[in-house]
């Protein structure tokens, strides 16, 4: 490389973080080659509608609107119900019921097709002898545990941290939360379509079943003291979600979607104790800007910051994400579900024998 090159290129990564324009321009590829492969003959408007139902069709507002009458009658921490985190969260929901339902939708189509027409022997025939149902509950399984997996990968490669700390910065995490997302980081899952397409002969997920499980992942979010009881070792309830978003980490435990048991199988569950319900959650040091932190809340300067921060250059060490730093044996962390862990101290105490995904 030529000095000048080299100069030019040391110019670019002071003014941007250059490994974050590459989630983007994967985006922009695919949806490239959705667009001059005309979606691979798919309805894309008729694919919008269904999503739009999925994010804010009536149901999934009737929903939320309960959603949001439980957490006040129960809720983990008291709020005023016009707190400036629900307010920054309500331009997420916009956002999200407006220009990311077409974009999700130009993704998933386009990645669909190119998955198609590269490697066109994953996607498998009718099989006769397998029943729908059977093929949807597998295809709900994989899927959730794929989502599993890559927000694991959203914790641990630091580009895709860059766009998912937005979701972790909230400090007062609602229902309305879940929409707390940058929109690229949509493109980091798109390998959770993987068991729908291979399947897709054999069932598909129906609609309502994605209502449903969006149902699950906005309940996790909400300000509600519920831990769901027994069922609360198989669904993922607010009180475990919260954890994953506690303010002093670890924030790389509790990542399920729906269920909890790739956080069990994988040694990553804690489960709710009385001082995990009420805690603070949040990024230490807010390293991303915050509508809770000037006096004023500037919810638009504030959203246009938020989502343009992943672009920024890197502030070196002050932007990592908050995991798991010990290498103890397991067992630990069933001592940390029981409440017998100091408060905080689960980091240091639970095994990373799953070392692959590091
Ligand atoms: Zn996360
Ligand atoms: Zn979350």
């Amino acid at each position: 490389m030529t000095r000048e090159a080299n100069r030019s290129k040391h110019s670019l990564a002071s003014r941007v973080y250059v490994p974050a324009l590459s989630i983007a321009a994967v985006g922009v590829v695919l949806v490239g080659i959705g667009w001059a492969s005309r979606w691979g003959g798919a309805n894309f408007a008729g694919s919008m509608a269904s999503l739009r139902v999925v994010v804010s069709g009536p149901l999934t507002l009737a929903i939320i609107g309960v959603f949001l009458v439980v957490e006040r009658v129960r809720p983990a921490q008291q709020r005023p119900v016009f707190a400036r985190g629900y307010r920054q969260d309500l331009l997420y929901t916009v956002l999200n019921a407006t220009l990311v339902v077409p974009l999700v939708i130009a993704l998933t189509l386009s990645f669909s097709e190119v998955v198609h027409r590269t490697v066109p022997w994953i996607v498998l025939a009718r099989i006769g002898t397998v029943p729908r149902w059977a093929a949807i509950a597998v295809i709900f399984i994989a899927m959730d545990g794929l989502n599993w997996f890559v927000h694991l990968t959203n914790h641990r490669v630091r580009v895709l941290w860059r766009f998912h700390e937005l979701h972790h910065s909230q400090e007062d995490m609602s229902v309305l939360t879940v929409f707390r997302t940058h929109p690229l980081i949509h493109v980091s899952y798109l390998i959770a379509l993987l068991p729908g397409i291979v399947l897709l002969a054999n069932g598909a997920l129906p609609t309502m079943l994605l209502v449903i499980y969006g149902g699950v992942v906005a309940f996790a979010h909400s300000n509600t003291n519920l831990g769901f009881g027994p069922l609360g070792r198989i669904f993922v309830s607010p009180n475990f979600h919260r954890i994953h978003h506690k303010l002093d980490g670890p924030q790389d435990v509790n990542l399920g979607f729906a269920l909890t048991i790739w956080d069990q199988l994988f040694h990553r569950a804690v489960f709710p104790t009385e001082e995990t319900i009420r805690t603070d959650t949040g990024l230490p040091g807010r390293p991303l800007v915050v509508e809770q932190e000037a006096e004023q809340p500037r919810h638009l300067r504030v959203f246009a910051a938020q989502l343009v921060a992943p672009f920024r250059p890197m502030n070196e060490d002050a932007n990592l994400p908050s995991v798991r730093s010990g290498t103890r044996r397991s067992g630990a962390v069933d001592q940390a579900t029981r409440g017998l862990a100091p408060p905080g101290d689960v980091t240091v105490r639970v095994s990373v024998k799953e070392g692959a995904f590091t």
